[in-house]
């Protein structure tokens, strides 16, 4: 199949890509890239090419390319059963054994898993399943939803409003009416240079109180948040955010969820973000890092709170019209044991966090005193770095002179993978779980000459 010459022609004239500026494409300005195989840290290429990549996919692959075991955990589910539904208490080993070991690994509040393929079709479960939960409490008017500026939660209807970037809004008639979003967490652009940290968590308590007056507490059903702001950026938040932000929420009786699509199974060294920063969710979500996208597959983690009114739900209306043909598809919950199975067994949430912190220490020395260098930022295997036309007085580039793009074009060509975030002047590290010192050396190194070659 790879020696097919008609590849790149098929691919301009029949393939929609995603999140992709279609008509720069098309007109060959967007290069195509086709892949052609990956294992530990690298991809290679149809042109031959070999790249480090310091995203692992869109922060996905944790354990990295080319597992083997996982590749036969799947091929062996698909021998023996490639697919039966979940619904009305049909279940699989794999899909059965897969919730099992979720709920041993989450808070101990959590109660269930719902499964789904992908984070923004968890999202839409989690609204739908808060909508429901106030329906049965027996208040209809508690439905809104707060979201962050800069949030990045999916790009379906619901979700793509829930996200807060301007991206994802722009001519789909975004957002809907019941999302209302809210100060980021972004200490580094706050509006007051003098404002010290805590005294901006103090200003986002406020925004956010401001908010809830606003709108009036009994219309808001839920927050919710990254527990490190992914898409937007990469921002972990400023020290004593999340406590400040939930002591907010209790007092006014609106649930959290935590967005753990990035955050969940390792990325910050600990199993969820939630556990990172005391935070304690009445959902999770959870997708990527839970296959590692061996398979699509996603989870809603529900407390028990929340589970016992939705069971309470269903005794007074029958069952829960919410379901997915490949809810718990066996072929992901195969790939989901196989792949935390690894987990464990390789200690890569240990790696993630040790290696994670060498490479965000690493990052800062190279770049930290440089003249265009606005911040280093990281936690766990998580890492930007925030360029800035003038640190003093902090000028900051506009999205339009694609300083990220052009950096990470440079870092390409040194044969490393990072992301131009959409914001356009931040460049991401998400690297996969199994990184080496030695690799992180090699983003660093090849980081620093391709900043020096553009700014
Ligand atoms: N939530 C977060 C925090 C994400 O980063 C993403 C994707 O990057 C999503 C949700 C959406 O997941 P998916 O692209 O699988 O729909």
């Amino acid at each position: 199949m790879l020696k097919n010459d008609h590849l790149e022609a098929w691919d301009r004239e029949n393939f929609f890509h995603p999140s992709t500026h279609l008509a720069e494409f098309a007109r060959g300005v967007t290069p195509q890239r086709i892949i052609t195989g990956a294992k530990g840290c690298h991809i290679e290429d149809r042109d031959g090419n070999r790249l480090l990549d310091a995203f692992a996919g869109l922060y996905c692959v944790n354990v990295g390319y080319g597992r083997q075991e996982i590749a036969e955990a799947i091929a062996a589910q698909a021998k023996e059963l490639a697919y039966y539904h979940s619904y009305v208490g049909h279940g699989t080993e794999a899909s059965i054994t897969l919730a099992k070991m979720i709920l041993d690994r989450a808070p101990e509040h959590m109660s269930k898993v719902y499964f789904g393929l992908g984070g923004s079709d968890a999202n839409e479960t989690n609204v739908k399943l808060i909508w429901y939960y106030n329906n049965i409490l027996g208040r209809p008017e508690k439905k809104k939803i707060i979201s962050r500026w800069r949030g990045y939660h999916g790009s379906g209807l619901v979700t793509g409003s829930l996200t807060g970037l301007e991206l994802f809004h722009k001519k789909f008639d975004l957002p809907l009416a019941q999302v209302v979003h809210t100060e980021a967490p972004y200490y580094f652009r706050r509006d007051n240079l003098e404002q010290t940290e805590a005294e901006f968590v103090a200003h986002c308590v406020a925004e956010l109180e401001a908010l809830i007056a606003r709108e009036g507490a009994d219309t808001i059903a839920a927050f919710i948040g990254e527990p490190v702001l992914g898409t937007g950026g990469i921002v972990p938040p400023p020290e004593g955010y999340w406590a400040a932000i939930q002591e907010v929420l209790e007092r006014h009786d609106i649930l959290l969820v935590a967005d753990e699509v990035v955050t969940g199974f390792g990325r910050l060294g600990t199993m969820f973000g939630s556990e990172h920063y005391g935070m304690k969710p009445d959902l999770i979500t959870i997708a990527k890092g839970l296959t590692s996208a061996y398979a699509p597959l996603s989870g809603s983690i529900v407390s028990k709170k929340m589970w016992a009114v939705l069971e309470q739900g269903t005794d007074e209306n029958g069952p829960i019209g919410h379901g997915w043909t490949y809810s718990a598809h066996p072929i992901g919950a195969a790939a989901g044991v196989a792949n935390l199975k690894l987990l464990d067994e390789l200690k890569l949430m240990e790696n993630a966090g040790e290696t994670g912190a060498y490479l965000n220490a690493a990052m800062a020395d190279a770049l930290g005193d440089h003249a265009h260098v606005g911040e280093v930022r990281g936690e766990g295997m998580l890492c930007a770095v925030e360029f800035v036309k003038a640190r003093d007085g902090r000028v900051y580039f506009e999205a339009s002179e694609k300083i990220g793009p052009q950096i990470a074009g440079a870092l390409l060509a040194e044969g490393v993978i990072a992301r131009a975030m959409p914001q356009g002047d931040i460049l991401g590290f998400a690297p996969p779980f199994c990184l080496t010192r030695e690799e992180a050396d090699e983003v660093v190194g090849k980081t620093a000459k391709a900043v020096k070659s553009v700014l």
